[in-house]
């Protein structure tokens, strides 16, 4: 675990130059130092940054969410499935517990609906414009709870 808690603006791009994600015009996203809140290879990318520096980060599908993997995707029979429509685009959690993994259904049959448990960002180089805003010391209660606190980290 580092001992830093970073905070930083980011546009975040696919491979054809349409935008996917922004914090512009909102809150800054903000990380502890090793903690895994964000993808590993931008934050190899932040660490040693300062406050208002800002980089162009491409990052390949292996260091972002990983190569699709079709072992993640699954064919389940709808009257499996809790009882309401089901349409493509639709996602949910593949359980009861507040950590089961997020699913997308990609195909819908009569009988069946494709679930594929791969990150919706699987398979694609990525594009980050980041502009660090902040980068101070993390308090004892943050490296205790593994997380950043305030503006942009968690709330409780
Ligand atoms: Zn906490």
């Amino acid at each position: 675990m580092g001992s830093n808690v970073i905070s930083f603006h980011y546009t975040l791009t696919d491979q054809t130059g349409k935008t996917l994600d922004s914090s512009a015009g909102g809150e800054p996203l903000t990380f502890l130092e090793g903690s895994g809140q964000i993808i590993r290879g931008l934050e190899a990318e932040l660490l040693g940054m300062k406050a208002g520096e800002k980089k162009h980060v491409t990052l390949k599908a292996r260091d972002a969410y990983g190569e699709h993997d079709a072992s993640n995707v699954m064919e389940v029979p709808l009257d499996k499935m809790p009882a309401r429509a089901i349409k493509v685009g639709d996602r949910f959690r593949a359980g009861k517990d507040a950590h089961a993994p997020v699913v997308t259904a990609t195909k819908v049959t009569d009988t069946h609906v494709t679930l594929d448990g791969n990150h919706p960002l699987a398979s694609m180089d990525l594009t980050f414009d980041v502009e660090i805003t902040e980068v101070r010391a993390a308090t004892a209660d943050e490296l205790a709870h593994g997380h950043a606190h305030g503006p942009g980290g968690h709330h409780h």
